[in-house]
């Protein structure tokens, strides 16, 4: 299959590696010098540029130094580094099947994911579909926060969800991303001897990485004792934080919300940047821009307000409201009244 090295998660590169019998031992020998070399290579671009590049000299390295990197994202256990790795692993599989034929999409999907999918040709209101995809497959990759994915805003004939080929291109991203932040947090077992050259690996990638983890620090120095409180935030945006603590990617409208109301209670455009650090696709140029947009520095000059409950509720992004939210429409308006309560 010709998309092999270029696509090691698929079940087919699986097996190659599997009928290969490699043993953690055999990654101490010469001849996985070059693969242990390529996984530093892949982490490395992923914390560097958000993106992994494909590299295509030789396929051998390019299929075995995707496990050993998800070996190695293990063994050091961060799960900000891992799901940065896993978006920008999954953000390559994207732009590389957008230039695939549709079988390639088609196959991956059916066999790597075992989703319902069939090539179809339909016109809905002027846009013409390629593919569709059975309706609870399309639920569970879809990306979570985005209105436009929806099940009520797709055309679904018959159970099945019309999709343009960058659509699924896209479920497949988010499928793949999920896969590969989970087996990065699954825990080695402690019985496991590694070779040197993969012990020096795993150094070397946690001193690559220092500068950037400490740069994230912890939430709980969200401006503590300060003149901002996280106990009077509202729940919905508790929640978000406790996302990004976790080193989840949040979908736009979640990034929109968070900045918003930060700004709004006073918070500097460095402190939320920095609190933007942890999630996984972070660009330090395009946070700043979008952070300052927001703010009012940029374009338009207007410094948003963060949506309303009811916006909030439409996104889906209204989580847990608790019985002080019956008495607010604005998320600003429970974190006043909640100040103002805890000053009496
Ligand atoms: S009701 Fe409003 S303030 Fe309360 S959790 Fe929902 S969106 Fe947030």
């Amino acid at each position: 299959m010709k998309t092999l090295p270029n696509t090691p998660f698929v079940k087919e590169a699986q097996e190659y590696v599997r009928r290969r019998g490699i043993s953690l031992e055999d990654l101490g020998s010469d001849y996985f010098r070059p693969m242990i070399q390529r996984a530093k290579e892949r982490i490395r671009e992923a914390i560097k540029y958000g993106i992994v590049r494909t590299v295509l000299e030789d396929p051998d390295v390019e299929i075995i130094s995707y496990p050993i990197a998800i070996l190695i994202l293990s063994q050091i256990g961060d799960p900000f580094l891992s799901a940065r790795y896993a978006v920008a692993e999954a953000k390559r599989v994207n732009s590389l099947l957008r230039e695939e034929e549709d079988s390639v999409l088609l196959y991956i999907t059916q066999h790597t994911f075992q989703w319902k999918v069939f090539k179809v040709s339909t016109k809905v209101m002027g846009r013409t579909y390629a593919f569709a995809i059975y309706f609870r497959d399309y639920l569970r990759g879809v990306p979570r926060g985005e209105i436009a994915w929806k099940l009520i805003n797709r055309p679904l004939i018959d159970g099945y969800v019309l999709l343009q080929k960058y659509e699924l291109a896209r479920l497949i991203e988010e499928a793949l991303r999920k896969r590969i932040e989970s087996l990065c947090s699954e825990r080695p077992s402690s019985e496991m001897r590694l070779p040197t050259a993969l012990e020096k690996a795993i150094e070397e990638v946690i001193e690559l990485y220092r500068p950037y983890r400490e740069r994230i620090g912890s939430l709980s120095e969200l401006r503590a004792g300060g003149s901002i409180s996280r106990e009077a935030f509202p729940p919905c945006i508790k929640a978000l934080l406790d996302d990004l603590e976790r080193g989840k990617n949040l979908p736009h409208m979640a990034r929109f919300t968070l900045a918003t109301f930060l700004l709004n209670i006073g918070m500097s455009i460095d402190e939320v940047l920095d609190l933007f650090r942890r999630t996984p696709d972070f660009n330090e140029s395009k946070a700043r821009y979008q952070i300052e947009h927001v703010a009012g520095l940029r374009g338009s000059k207007i410094k948003y307000l963060p949506p309303s409950c009811s916006t909030l509720k439409t996104f889906g992004l209204c989580t847990s409201p608790d019985e002080f939210c019956s008495r607010v429409r604005h998320p600003l308006a429970y974190y006043a009244k909640k100040m103002r309560r805890g000053r009496k």
